[in-house]
């Protein structure tokens, strides 16, 4: 191997930072990642039977407010202008989501203005006026009021994380915009798209430089390959993205992380949901939410097959060891422990630590690649300009 930088894992993290590095220190770049294929959990594949673009590890949207962000991706792929947008089945009735005007005089079957609509959730929220909120229970009341936290997020949130949402962060809540008018937007960015050729075409055209050399399938714990940590670390600069108690051998112990199990279902018919997310917030139903693909892509109808569709069912549980880790749990004993690894990593030379797994973060895309060209930036460059 003749690298002057080793990317350990695929995603968006380790593929914008061997751009970079490529691009701006002329370094060579081996990147390796244990699957046999490219772009962490943003990789999706074409589905032949009905054309539909598959998110092999569940529904990736991206969206952005960050100029920097949108110019560099934008380098590699056009968008489309799909514009997400979420439905919500609850006591067998069809709500839209984000919880706005229409959910609100649906729910109450009432014809609030945005107004009185505010001074009704803020009535119903009044049990935590004025109390700082810490954490997704009582930041969910406040933001909604208690009916509508129980129909929409109570149980969702239970099915989802099956962690007492009284210990889990706030943050998380507020991933969501609640609207006192009928705009049902999913989310408040300034640009929104989907990759016009799919994911896995973007995150190719990212890589392809003759100086950046990818490795699919190998482990860098496996000390059996010569990619591996006991051979590189302290030899060559290393960008890992794995995650990060694996890196130190669980010694300090596990953070927890959500999985997320998928059930296909397969329709003889063109469009089941007629739209790509419906969400099911009620205990009675097992799944969190159900992914209509071929919907996420209305531009490619042609190409689509007008008679069949497929759809994923999303069911989440806890991680184990050997199970993909999709979302940290995040309590404040999770974060405590996530602090302590990062006392550890100092100790580590040459290794940059990053992305969802290896800072044990709930980023978003847009995040993700912004972390990382500012990780460039700060910390990558000086380390391999000549
Ligand atoms: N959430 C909920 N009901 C919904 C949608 C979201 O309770 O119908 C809560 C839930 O706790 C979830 C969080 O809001 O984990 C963030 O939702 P988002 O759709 O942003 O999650 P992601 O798409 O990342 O899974």
């Amino acid at each position: 191997m003749n690298a002057d930088l080793v990317v350990v894992g695929a995603g968006l993290f380790g593929l914008t930072v061997a751009q970079q590095a490529a691009e701006r220190a002329g370094a060579r770049v081996e990147i390796i990642d244990i699957r046999p294929h490219i772009g962490g959990n943003a990789y999706s594949r074409m589905d032949e039977e009905t054309g539909a673009e598959i998110h092999q590890y569940g529904a990736h949207l991206f969206h952005t407010s960050n100029e920097r962000v949108w110019e560099y991706v934008n380098r590699f792929t056009s968008f489309t202008n799909y514009v997400h947008r979420v439905y919500s089945t609850h006591a067998d009735e069809v709500f839209p989501l984000p919880v706005n005007l229409g959910t609100i005089n649906q729910f109450f079957r009432a014809h609030y203005t945005p107004k009185e609509a505010q001074a009704l959730i803020a009535e119903q929220a009044g049990e935590l006026a004025g109390v700082e909120a810490k954490n997704l229970n009582d930041k969910g009341i406040q933001l909604v009021g208690r009916p509508l936290y129980e129909a929409f997020f109570k149980y969702y949130t239970g099915k989802q994380w099956q962690t007492d949402p009284a210990d889990l962060p706030a943050s998380i809540i507020n991933r969501l915009p609640v609207r006192f008018n009928y705009d049902n937007r999913y989310f408040k960015d300034k640009y929104e798209g989907l990759p016009t050729d799919g994911y896995t075409a973007w995150m190719e055209r990212m890589i392809d430089d003759p100086k950046i050399h990818v490795t699919l399938g190998v482990d860098f714990f496996d000390e059996s390959q010569p990619l591996n940590k006991a051979a590189l670390v302290g030899k060559v600069p290393i960008i890992y993205t794995g995650p990060v108690d694996r890196y130190f051998d669980y010694a300090l112990g596990e953070l927890k992380w959500r999985t997320v199990d998928f059930e296909e279902v397969r329709y003889e018919e063109g469009d089941h949901y007629g739209c790509p997310v419906m969400n099911y917030p009620d205990a009675d139903v097992p799944y969190t939410r159900a992914i209509e693909f071929k919907n996420f892509n209305p531009e490619r109808r042609e190409q689509q097959n007008p008679d069949k569709t497929v759809v994923w069912r999303e069911y989440s549980r806890s991680a184990g060891r050997d199970d993909e880790p999709y979302y940290p749990v995040n309590t404040q004993d999770d974060r405590d422990l996530y602090q302590q690894y990062k006392q550890l990593e100092d100790k580590e030379p040459g290794v940059i630590f990053g992305g969802r797994l290896g800072t044990y973060a709930y980023y978003d895309m847009h995040q993700v690649i912004n972390s990382a060209l500012t990780a460039y930036d700060k910390r990558i460059h000086p380390l391999i300009a000549k």
